[in-house]
């Protein structure tokens, strides 16, 4: 299918070839059509699958009227779970409205207020938000929903997984009764489903198939380690494979600090970026990992959705996730938009069951590599796919 037979306008069409964007990706298939004609919707998708576009592109082309915005008012408001999501997405619709005058703005907390404040006088038309800094504005009266025409849940799953259903509830409540609802998670869990059915009247719902959750030319593998072993593993797999870079995930922030000292008593040099770490820090460290000054950047699981690190060869799960969908989100990173990527996983003995249930959700075992000099102790058995334990089977 092509981009024009989705009813995009020529303005639009236009962007999407300026682009370089041949095909429309399978969300995009889906979604345009029936954002367009102004349906609600749910829709099960993950990063990397294209979704932004599936609701940015219809979102500004109707947007793209002259309406007169009045002052403190939103036409559009997509809320996110973190701060790095809301400058993502905020990136993409100007990208995708750069010919287009529509105005925008992310807006998040552990930032000063009063510049935010400031720009929403005039009003914005698409409004990009954390819920707890939206929240707060309302009830300070920076801004009204009473002209708001879409509202977008994205990543919803990990918005409740980040507490912010509360805040959502409230935001929700404030909204007109009368406006389209789109909402965007990995995993349509059963509280993604009460929320749904609480906010959004009538759905259609879209799912991208299990088996395409992982673009295909991302190469997987994995390789058992001693717990003890890990920081010397990837210090030489780093000096060995001689890597250019690499976005590191672990599982905390004193884990983070750790594995940098390490990695440096090994002359190598990585930086950590985390939760606690202050806007301005995290920008100033992504944007020297975007450059290339920085080659080796430890990131927790709380920093690690929303950053856009294009073309980014290879992710290591230095800890592996808790849950799949991490998986499936972490390594969504690469691989992106045609690159092909690399994704490494360390796997210790305790995480043997998250890995099966890894490799049972996407569909096959992952290759195994050992270095030498790297032998375990403790070895992790070869996963048995979709296992079913005894007293859970009919
Ligand atoms: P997302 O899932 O929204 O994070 O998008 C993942 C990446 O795919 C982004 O870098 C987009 O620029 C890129 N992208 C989105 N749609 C297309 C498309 N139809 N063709 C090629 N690249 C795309």
């Amino acid at each position: 299918m092509s981009f024009s037979a989705l009813q995009l306008s020529e303005t639009i069409l236009k962007t999407i070839t300026d682009l370089g964007y041949i095909q429309p990706t399978p969300i995009q298939e889906k979604a345009i059509p029936v954002i367009l004609s102004g349906e609600n919707l749910i829709a099960a998708a993950q990063t990397g699958t294209g979704k932004t576009a599936s609701f940015a592109l219809p979102i500004l082309q109707m947007l793209d009227t002259k309406r007169k915005l009045r002052g403190k008012r939103i036409r559009a408001l997509i809320l996110v779970p973190t701060r790095e999501l809301a400058v993502q997405v905020e990136k993409s619709f100007i990208t995708y409205g750069q010919d287009i005058s529509l105005s925008t703005m992310a807006m998040y907390g552990g930032v000063d207020s009063s510049e935010q404040k400031q720009r929403l006088i005039n009003g914005i038309d698409v409004l990009i938000a954390t819920p707890g800094r939206l929240l707060d504005l309302a009830h300070q009266r920076s801004l009204h929903f009473d002209e708001l025409e879409v509202l977008v849940l994205d990543e919803a799953d990990r918005m409740l997984d980040m507490g912010f259903i509360g805040d959502l509830n409230k935001i929700i409540e404030r909204l007109p009764e009368d406006r389209q609802n789109l909402l965007f998670s990995a995993t349509i869990s059963s509280e993604v489903r009460t929320l749904a059915k609480r906010s959004i009247y009538k759905p259609v719902e879209i799912s991208i198939k299990q088996g395409k959750t992982t673009a295909a030319k991302i190469e997987q593998w994995l390789v058992t380690v001693d717990k003890g072993n890990k920081s010397a593993l990837l210090s030489h797999l780093i000096k060995e494979q001689e890597w250019e870079q690499a976005l590191i995930f672990i599982e905390t922030k004193q884990g983070a600090a750790k594995l940098v000292s390490q990695l440096a008593k090994r002359g190598i040099s990585a930086e950590s970026i985390h939760g606690d770490r202050t806007q301005a820090v995290r920008e100033n460290i992504l944007a020297d990992f975007k450059s290339g000054k920085i080659k080796f950047l430890i990131a927790t699981g709380v920093a690690s959705r929303g950053l856009d690190i294009e073309n980014l060869s290879r992710v290591v799960n230095y800890d592996l996730p808790d849950k799949v969908e991490d998986y499936i989100h972490r390594i969504g990173r690469t691989g992106r938009a045609g690159a092909i990527g690399e994704a490494i996983s360390f796997v210790a003995k305790d995480n043997f069951r998250n890995l099966c249930a890894i490799e049972s959700r996407v569909g096959h075992v992952i290759t195994r590599k050992t270095f030498e000099g790297f032998e375990v102790k403790k070895t992790v058995p070869i996963s048995i796919l979709n296992y079913v334990p005894k007293n859970k089977r009919i």
